[in-house]
């Protein structure tokens, strides 16, 4: 089975975004929200036939993990009741996804995250989706205020309510910042890879995996610039005498494949041991072009990772083993969807 870790439903129905619009509005205003749209399983079934389950056919891959879209959470807009308004209706729609579709799609939740506001308030949201969705991680912003930097750093004991429901659930987050608030950092390019290493960079200086032994998170798109900077990190690590980084962090923190050519795979597979290493493609998503060197999606990432100078079994770690391992609810939820 292909397990394709990283993807958000960025295809869904136009009146989903247009509530969430409505919403805002509704906030700035002083006004309650609009009463939440009506999506038939119809129109939601469109969205995806036409575009991720094509995609997942085309590409040959099997099982998308699957979160509502990440620049769409916009965790600065509006206040933690839009927050919570917001990431409800989206996990809603995913869990919908998943039930049209339970053999090809698992969910993960977005939390109702806002710039200083703790994040103890996204506990009931992470049980709801848990237990009543199936969902099987979450998605954790590491700067809910899209680019200001104003939460404490993710070593910090502000994010450990989460983390005791992360080690609880057994659940991992994916670190994952949402659309940006400053033209200084364009969303899906500077504000996204910041996000990654940044996260990397303060997991790396805190006790957080003396405190949660088993805590997993996965740093999305490659790692953002840890594996290129591995060295740096390493030597960073060793001047602050924290230890020697692999033993540091390769317990608990995980490298997807969203890294869209083969020299980049070729170096975090290089870098990073297999074990580390969860394939995605992030389809469909922030880069939806051709590269025209190859005549292939960007976000194909399965034709990079099937070139790779690894065995079989390496291979199959890349691709399915090491996501069950990381997502310890999923192989359960895989029977549990499969099953209907
Ligand atoms: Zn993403």
């Amino acid at each position: 089975m292909i397990i394709d870790c990283h993807g958000h439903y960025t295809t869904s129905p136009r009146q989903h975004e247009a509530w969430r619009q409505a919403q805002i509005e509704a906030h700035a205003a002083g006004k309650p929200p609009p009463p939440r749209p009506a999506m038939t399983d119809d129109e939601i079934r469109q969205t995806i036939e036409g575009g991720q389950l094509k995609a997942q056919r085309e590409r040959g891959t099997d099982l998308t993990i699957f979160s509502p879209r990440a620049a769409g959470m916009g965790h600065h807009l509006g206040d933690a009741a839009t927050s919570e308004g917001w990431a409800s209706a989206c996990n809603e729609l995913i869990y919908r996804v998943c039930r049209l579709f339970p053999k090809n799609f698992i969910g993960v939740a977005m939390l109702p995250q806002s710039a200083r506001v703790s994040p103890r308030n996204c506990l009931s949201e992470i049980e709801r989706c848990v237990n009543q969705y199936g969902f099987v991680g979450i998605n954790l912003n590491p700067d809910p205020s899209g680019g200001h930097w104003q939460d404490p750093p993710l070593g910090d004991r502000y994010w450990y309510p989460v983390y005791e429901k992360m080690v609880e659930y057994d659940i991992p987050a994916m670190i994952h910042v949402s659309a940006s608030c400053t033209p200084t950092h364009h969303t899906t390019g500077s504000h996204y890879l910041n996000g990654d290493t940044a996260g990397f960079d303060q997991l790396m200086r805190s006790s957080v995996f003396k405190d949660f032994p088993t805590i997993r998170f996965i740093i999305p798109h490659g790692g953002g610039g840890v594996p290129y900077h591995w060295g740096r990190y390493r030597g960073l690590a060793q001047d602050a005498k924290l230890g020697v980084l692999s033993e540091l962090m390769l317990n608990n923190v995980f490298f997807d494949t969203c890294v869209y050519h083969l020299p980049g795979q070729e170096l975090l597979a290089k870098v990073i041991p297999v074990d580390n290493i969860l394939f995605a493609s992030e389809m469909i998503g922030a880069v939806r072009g051709i590269d025209p060197e190859t005549g292939h999606h960007y976000d194909d990432t399965k034709r990079y990772v099937d070139q790779l100078p690894l065995s079989p079994a390496e291979k199959a770690k890349i691709f399915e083993g090491n996501a069950r391992r990381v997502y310890a609810r999923l192989s359960a939820q895989i029977e549990k969807q499969a099953a209907g």
